[in-house]
């Protein structure tokens, strides 16, 4: 079967199961309101019914579009996509005046970003950066990671951590875009940025329970650093490290077949018996704490 690439999404015609409803009830509100205090009823009660119900669909239609700029007034929310989603981050980031919050999975600023950050933080500005335990296995340059933490800014890791989101105490910004350079110009990328009080509230919600949770730590220096691991197939020393966990005789032996399923004999990180596959190599316990070295 071939794909049919042309086939489109077609926005939906106007149709209440589709749009927000907020809005249309406002409006009507609104009609209702002005001919009551201004028209006292004239419109309804006057036997030309074509005239004034034309009047009434009229005045319904700039109503909306009435309601419709009210809330631009007070909300302010775009659609982004790739390098626009990097724009956005960064003024996000140069802007903040009190507080920053970046949540990414995975990391790797690279420079500019970094510096931002830095100067934000010699601003006053509260810097607190979320990230995936495995971040500094997969991604993050140990070194950047360290100047963060060097600079002041607050480095947290939880292990299954895969959501993005950024704000200061203005703008947040959601979507697909991890904080890796260069996953800006080469992917296909979406996001929104909004100041919306309601997203805002529940956005902190998630956040602070990310933060609260049993299992999210503190990301130190140490973290950073390169550490011991063992192959998960002989047990011999190697460089730990998350998306190599075979020694290179083994890693040999395995790429015959690269079966992902292939079972093994203990855990990259603490070396403890444990049925180890390439994509899980390690033990619920060293799952749990990756960067902490548990
Ligand atoms: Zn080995
Ligand atoms: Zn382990």
């Amino acid at each position: 079967m071939t794909v049919q690439k042309e086939k489109h999404f077609v926005a939906p015609s106007l149709s209440l199961r589709y749009v927000s409803t907020s809005k249309y009830i406002f409006a009507a509100l609104l009609v209702i309101l002005v001919e009551w205090l201004h028209y006292e009823w004239y419109h309804l009660n006057s036997s030309n019914v074509i005239g004034n119900g034309l009047f009434l669909i009229f005045f319904y239609v700039i109503s909306v579009a009435v309601v419709d700029w009210l809330r631009k007034l007070f909300v302010d929310d775009r659609l982004l996509k790739n390098i626009e989603l990097r724009n956005s981050i960064s003024k996000i980031i140069n802007r903040a005046e009190d507080y920053i919050c970046l949540v990414s999975p995975y990391l790797n600023l690279g420079n500019e970003l970094t510096e931002s950050i830095i100067k934000a933080v010699g601003k006053g500005v509260e810097v607190t950066l979320i990230h995936n335990s495995r971040a500094v296995e997969q991604n993050s340059p140990p070194a950047e990671i360290k100047r963060l933490l060097e600079a002041g800014c607050h480095l947290y890791h939880h292990p299954n951590l895969h959501a993005k989101v950024y704000f200061n105490e203005r703008y947040f910004m959601m979507g697909s875009v991890n904080l890796l350079i260069g996953s800006f110009e080469n992917s296909f990328e979406l996001g929104m940025i909004s100041n919306d009080r309601n997203w805002f509230q529940q956005i902190h919600k998630y956040t602070n329970d990310i933060l609260a949770s049993d299992i999210t730590r503190p990301t130190t220096v140490d973290d950073a650093e390169p550490r011991a691991g063992f192959c998960i197939r002989c047990k011999s020393e190697i460089r730990y490290d998350y998306s190599h966990p075979y020694c290179s005789n083994c890693f040999k032996s395995w790429a015959v077949q690269k079966d992902t399923t292939s079972k093994e004999a203990n855990c990259h990180h603490c070396g403890a018996e444990y049925e180890a596959t390439i994509n899980e190599p390690l033990c619920a316990g060293c799952a749990k704490g990756a960067v902490s070295g548990q």
